[in-house]
């Protein structure tokens, strides 16, 4: 079965992106896992070693709905690396770390926020829980240092929005950065990689998650999504400055980066 994907009128996109994820939500870790092997754990890792995270910064992560990299950027200022900072500089830190947590939808947030009190984070200030469209963001302009999206801006409707939405909310210095499943060129991983995604992935979803479309649509999405050199001067189309990306797995998947200067 298709899920005709490309013959759904756009303003019908974000309702069936809702859906899918209403959907796989409560198998979403399981599936996550399975799909990449426990790989986008390291990927995740990556994103957030690359942001340097840094005690009383302003960060959003958009498309957070499960907290994923907000869990790492706390652990990773709360880390002893930053210790010795924090406790210098306690008395001066006049403004609090904030990490937001944008999603669309609701229960991607609630498994997020569920997740969170199972790490002991339930009662952590600096998690902060918003719904919202990563195309029209309820945040000030200039008010972030950094932003993130990891498997998130494939799914917005119109890429470009959701990029010029980044650029206004980070502040001058503020770092973007997005993880995404990209493009591999590489002939005979090329071939692997097209087998494990048309065959395994939609067959592993309907075994594990009993819903074979929304992965079906996952796949499809991924290869809609443009490749590594068209994103990056996307983003650089938008106004960011230094715009470069590093391929993970043989670009399997890409994290692009670029700064608001
Ligand atoms: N970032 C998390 C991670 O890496 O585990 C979640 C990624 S999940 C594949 C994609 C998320 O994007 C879903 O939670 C979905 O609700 C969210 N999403 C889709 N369209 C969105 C939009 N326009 N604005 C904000 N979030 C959106």
């Amino acid at each position: 079965t298709s899920f005709g994907f490309k013959e759904v009128r756009e303003e019908d996109k974000s309702q069936l992106v809702g859906n899918v994820f209403t959907s796989v939500a409560s198998t979403y870790d399981l599936m996550n896992d399975l799909m990449s092997a426990g790989l986008h754990r390291l990927w995740k890792d990556r994103l957030v070693s690359k942001l340097h995270p840094f005690p009383g910064m302003k960060h959003l992560d958009v498309a957070g709905g499960t907290g994923d990299v907000a869990f790492r950027i706390l652990e990773d200022i709360n880390s002893t690396r930053h210790r010795a900072l924090q406790d210098a500089t306690e008395d001066y830190l006049h403004e609090e770390t904030q990490i937001y947590i944008c999603d669309i939808n609701p229960n991607m947030l609630n498994v997020g926020k569920k997740r969170a009190i199972e790490r002991g984070f339930g009662d952590n200030k600096a998690l902060r829980w918003v719904e919202g469209d990563a195309e029209a963001l309820k945040f000030e302009d200039n008010s972030m240092d950094g932003y993130t999206i990891a498997f998130g801006i494939r799914n917005v409707t119109h890429i470009e929005k959701a990029l010029a939405e980044a650029h206004r909310v980070l502040r001058r210095g503020g770092r973007f950065l997005c993880l995404e499943l990209s493009h591999v060129d590489t002939p005979i991983f090329k071939e692997l990689y097209d087998y494990y995604s048309f065959s395994v992935i939609p067959a592993m979803g309907e075994l594990v998650a009993g819903d074979r479309e929304s992965y079906q649509y996952l796949v499809e999405s991924i290869r809609r999504f443009p490749a590594q050199e068209k994103f990056a001067s996307m983003i650089a189309d938008t106004g960011f400055q230094k715009v470069e990306y590093e391929n993970l797995v043989g670009g399997v998947v890409a994290i692009h980066s670029g700064l608001k200067l």
